[in-house]
């Protein structure tokens, strides 16, 4: 049968997706594109926020109306395993769905689907964590591998460890094998992904002992991670990320509010005090190293006291960038049942003095580059400007720049010239073309 998948949310449902696709191809099917040949069409849905939830309803219900008539059509992931068989009501003519740790039954629910018959897999597996599953059939130059599933923390306002369930950590020989598969598809730069990769433990590994393991991986240039939580970020994984030569100087370590009050309502289990702590001691450690956040504005309760408080804390750690958001109620989590008092338009000059403040922090960090010489894993020619190449810094910036000729995959020294808010500009002025070799000039 040929197969659509469209994908929504965030890089673990791109994982999820790229994983179905082995599966569903190493049972004899085979994948398209082109929605109007497709046997089947499933669309893998987010449910972080209310309106990414509602987007994919209203896409399955347009999609309904797109596909052939025998096509059958079917929603999996975070919508799935958290609205269940209600769905089937809710968008007319759809045959399946399947919850986010029922993913080994595709290949058997889309040989049955369709024919008038309905099928709802939604029950949850805390021990499912897909080690036995195809390996991969295709990878990009920067690709990712999920490391865990699930999440212990219940953040009040978060609604993942309802649909993902309890925290799973993928077992490091598993992981070990799908790195070593992406990098002989061509993948340089790995991103391993876990809602809190700092829980991540398999017998006596824990996070900062996988990183170490793959390390060695030959053909592999760099190593990411995300997302880390604050509350258990250990010297162990400071002490990796400072020592091993691939993994990259980054740490993506989500804040969401700077006051304390706040923290407790969002049940985030540290202080501000103790996250200042937590970036002096990776800075002191990690020299370069960048940090990025998350931001939420307009949590139920936020004063203007409270938010000053998150604004202040932005000055104080200067944060390389940030997703920032404002709140909006997710049912179903505790937050949920607080009063959503912050009005609406509060919470958008929050969210627009939050990030003008960070743009500014963004840009003078950026400026402060100007002159310095950067590696960048060359991606391929800039979507703004084809006749210039992108690629990112070890520290995670995007970098447009001059290259004599197609350097996609090679590791590039550039001197960086100036820059705009959210992007470095230079000049490639040598190149590694082998991993294995030293870096020649252009
Ligand atoms: S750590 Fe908190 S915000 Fe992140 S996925 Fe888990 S519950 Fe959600």
């Amino acid at each position: 049968m040929k197969i659509y998948i469209e994908t929504y949310g965030c890089q673990m449902n791109e994982c999820d997706s790229a994983m179905i696709r082995s599966m569903l191809v190493s049972a004899g099917h085979s994948l398209t594109s082109d929605l109007a040949e497709a046997d089947v069409v499933m669309v893998n849905s987010c449910t972080v926020r209310e309106r990414a939830e509602q987007r994919v309803l209203g896409r399955l219900r347009h999609l309904r109306g797109l596909i052939a008539k025998d096509a059958a059509l079917g929603v999996i992931g975070c919508v799935a395993q958290r609205m269940g068989k209600r769905l089937l009501s809710e968008v007319r003519g759809l045959d399946f769905v399947v919850g986010t740790d029922r993913y080994a039954l595709i290949p058997d629910v889309v040989e049955k689907a369709g024919h008038g018959l309905k099928r709802v897999e939604t029950d949850q597996d805390d021990s499912e964590d897909y080690g036995d599953c195809p390996g991969p059939i295709t990878a990009s130059l920067s690709d990712f591998v999920s490391v865990m599933r699930g999440c212990n923390n219940y953040c009040s306002y978060c609604i993942v460890p309802y649909v993902r369930g309890r925290e799973r950590s993928v077992p490091h020989e598993t992981v070990l094998t799908e790195v070593k598969a992406l990098v002989r598809l061509g993948m340089r730069d790995v991103t391993l992904l876990g809602q809190n990769v700092n829980s991540y433990r398999d017998g006596s590994v824990t996070f900062a002992r996988l990183l170490g393991i793959i390390n060695d991986i030959s053909g592999l240039a760099r190593i990411r991670f995300a997302t880390s939580h604050p509350k258990d970020l250990s010297e162990e994984l400071i002490d990796a990320i400072a020592g091993l030569d691939k993994v990259c100087e980054h740490i993506h370590l989500p804040v969401q509010s700077g006051s304390n009050a706040i923290l407790r309502r969002m049940n985030r289990s540290y202080t501000r005090e103790d996250y200042v702590a937590l970036i002096g001691n990776i800075r002191k450690k990690i020299p370069g190293v960048a940090v990025t956040t998350d931001v939420i504005t307009g949590f139920p309760g936020e004063t203007s006291e409270d938010f000053r408080a998150t604004l202040s804390l932005m000055e104080e750690i200067r944060f390389d960038s940030a997703f920032m958001f404002r709140y909006s109620v997710r049912e179903g989590t505790s937050a949920g049942a607080l009063n959503d008092d912050v009005p609406e338009a509060t919470k958008i000059e929050r969210l627009k003095t939050t990030i003008e403040l960070q743009k500014g922090i963004t840009t003078a960090i950026n400026q402060g580059l100007i002159g310095t010489l950067l590696e960048v894993l060359a991606d391929g020619p800039s979507k703004r400007d084809a006749s210039r190449m992108f690629g990112r810094s070890r520290s995670g910036k995007a970098v447009v720049f001059e290259c004599p000729d197609e350097c996609a995959g090679e590791l590039i020294h550039v001197r960086v010239t100036g820059c705009s808010a959210w992007t470095l500009h230079g000049e490639a002025e040598a190149r590694q073309k082998d991993l294995a070799r030293p870096f020649d000039g252009c």
